[in-house]
């Protein structure tokens, strides 16, 4: 991790290590030929329709639908040009892969299969591995990128959200999924980023735990920021946050991004 944003916890006695699943949303910024690590690339989250099609546990298990089937999954009411619009940008970028759900006339094997699996109008079964003929007419099915999969289930819609809700200005760095330990106390922290000198630690969750266990984790991330001069802040996109859960982060001087805020900063 950039000792930019570790170097405060270092100082203040902590041990910094990256969990694993930060390579994931790392690599969700990575995606194509011309890796630029574009958070801003991930504006379209902040649209209610976009939270709904990528938080479908179908769409997230790797499921292929035909785009009125995505447009029933994101509901874009009267939005529905510019839903259809987002949704070209995302499978130009790799992020939802256009391809062909095929069952094989030899094995049965119902499967989706990418467009560059194509030989000019079969594809190979990936099962038997008879080649399947293509059908007469056939709509397009989209799949969401397996790793654009992965950092959601990982917690990446509340993470990207909370990293470009604070975004500011020149100077901001950020990173994702630290293991912060010190003596007993060891947890994890979401979202580390540095804007304007500052540091700032964000807990992130898609879903709001039962309030003991998030009380505890909000506790230790109270005592890390204070003792590194950071600001700290509880993400959700939960639909509501409790009242004894603000008034905790309040008392803990922890600063509550609501589902609200993420998405219209
Ligand atoms: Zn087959």
């Amino acid at each position: 991790m950039d000792n930019r944003l570790s170097g405060s916890l270092e100082r203040a006695g902590y041990t910094v290590t990256q969990e694993s699943k930060a390579r994931y949303l790392r690599g969700m910024l990575n995606i194509g030929f011309y890796p630029n690590r574009m958070l801003a690339d991930f504006y379209f989250l902040r649209h209610e329709y976009m939270l709904r099609l990528l938080s479908s546990a179908a769409l997230r298990k790797g499921n292929a639908y035909i785009v009125k089937e995505l447009r029933q999954l994101a509901q874009p009411a009267d939005a529905i040009l510019e839903f259809l619009n987002q949704l070209v940008k995302l499978v130009e970028r790799q992020i939802i892969q256009r391809g062909y759900r095929l069952e094989c006339d030899e094995c049965s094997l119902e499967w989706w299969y990418p467009l560059r699996e194509l030989d000019n109008d079969r594809i190979r079964c990936v099962g038997c591995q008879h080649y399947i003929f293509l059908p007469l007419e056939l709509d397009f099915a989209y799949r969401l990128n397996p790793l654009i999969a992965l950092g959601i289930n990982n917690g990446a819609l509340t993470i990207f959200l909370a990293a470009l809700a604070l975004e500011s200005g020149r100077h901001y760095f950020y990173d994702f999924c630290a293991v912060v330990r010190k003596g007993t106390l060891i947890t994890d922290i979401d979202l580390l980023l540095r804007k304007e000198g500052r540091l700032c630690l964000v807990e992130c969750k898609d879903n709001l735990p039962e309030e003991a266990a998030l009380h505890d984790q909000l506790a230790k991330l109270a005592i890390i920021a204070q003792e590194t001069d950071a600001d700290a802040y509880l993400a959700t996109l939960a639909d509501a946050v409790p009242d004894s859960i603000l008034a905790f982060a309040t008392e803990q001087r922890i600063q509550v991004l609501t589902r609200q805020q993420l998405l219209q900063p």
